[in-house]
């Protein structure tokens, strides 16, 4: 399936999809990273685009961490560099 990107809303720069990993947030919180998601990345300064069904998917699965590849835990840092 091939969807179409409009031109970059900041730069005008050509827009490409790639399947990168989201990081899904909730406000603040973290809820999950999702992997393989089609984005359009702009070529120029890297602003992501994400279709409305690609979000809604993504919600679907946010809200299912029973069904998750896998449970992953991170360290959380603090730049102390004010
Ligand atoms: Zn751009």
């Amino acid at each position: 399936m091939t969807r179409v990107y409009h031109k970059c809303h900041f730069c005008g720069g050509e827009v490409v999809e790639k399947k990168i990993t989201i990081d899904y947030r909730w406000g603040e919180e973290l809820i999950a990273l999702i992997e393989n998601v089609p984005t359009g990345v702009c070529q120029i300064c890297g602003e992501q685009y994400l279709k409305a069904e690609i979000v809604k998917e993504m919600e679907r699965l946010a809200r299912s961490p029973e069904n998750s590849k896998r449970l992953i835990q991170v360290p959380l840092h603090e730049l102390a560099i004010a």
